[in-house]
């Protein structure tokens, strides 16, 4: 089995008002090179404490995760970010985009952080755009751009470093229906050609229901999840 992502014993709690809120409750989740996974849970279960656990962003209390085979929480915060920076991609609700720089500037800066010289990171950066639909709009800086192709160039970034998996957090929430359709075309297209897993937290059970599997974290624990109502 070829795990790019393994977690095991996870444990996070928040104190809040002199008690301990336990949010993530003895957690373990492996994904697959390619395997698509989505995260549900209600409003307020621990989905994005968990997917920021998972990709090394927020320290849990107890246990470990493994990216491509290396530990994230036994290693120095630099190490972290190297792991991160190499073998992990991020979109969220809100794209996070550089608004001072052009969709084509923020697709190479993950390439440039990771040493890439710049004419080669424009290079790989425009091909990733081109694979969204995006090769007419490398000039344009995000305020000039559509709500879904904002979302899509934050897409391309994610997946510039040729990451070993994708982590999402409502990736098409803030998405009227129509583009949130079109944004998911290009995710399914992205993973099947490049073989990148996809891990997503929404709320959208539709979405869920089309990944390969589906979690759902109930009191703390993660459990499967299969839609009941078709
Ligand atoms: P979800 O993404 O499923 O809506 P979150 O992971 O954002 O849930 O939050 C889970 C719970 O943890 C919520 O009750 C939230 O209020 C609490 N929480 C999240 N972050 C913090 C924090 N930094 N400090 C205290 N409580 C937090
Ligand atoms: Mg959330």
């Amino acid at each position: 089995m070829n795990e790019v992502l393994k977690a095991s014993g996870l444990h996070r709690s928040y104190r809040e008002a002199g008690a301990d809120m336990v949010i993530i409750d003895d957690v373990a989740l492996s994904v697959n090179a390619g395997e698509k996974v989505a995260i549900i849970g209600a409003s307020g279960s621990g989905k994005s404490t968990l997917l920021n656990i998972l990709g090394g962003l927020d320290k849990p209390d107890s246990g470990e995760v493994e990216v491509a085979g290396e530990a994230l929480y036994r290693v120095s915060e630099t190490r972290r970010s190297a792991i991160r920076n190499r073998h992990l991609g991020f979109v969220y609700q809100f794209h996070h985009l550089l608004n001072e720089f052009s969709a084509l500037e923020n697709v190479a800066m993950p390439l440039l952080i990771g040493r890439k010289g710049v004419a080669q990171a424009r290079k790989e950066a425009a091909e990733l755009l081109d694979q969204v639909g995006l090769a007419h709009r490398l000039k344009h800086k995000p305020g000039k751009l559509s709500g879904g192709e904002r979302q899509r160039v934050a897409i391309a970034r994610a997946l510039v470093c040729r990451p070993a998996c994708v982590l999402m957090d409502e990736p098409t929430g803030n998405l009227d229906r129509h583009t949130a359709q079109e944004v998911e075309s290009y995710l399914d297209r992205l993973n099947r050609e490049s073989g990148t897993a996809f891990i997503t937290v929404t709320h959208d059970l539709g979405l869920a229901k089309r990944m390969d599997r589906a979690v759902e974290i109930v009191d703390g624990r993660l459990r499967s999840w299969s839609d009941q109502s078709s």
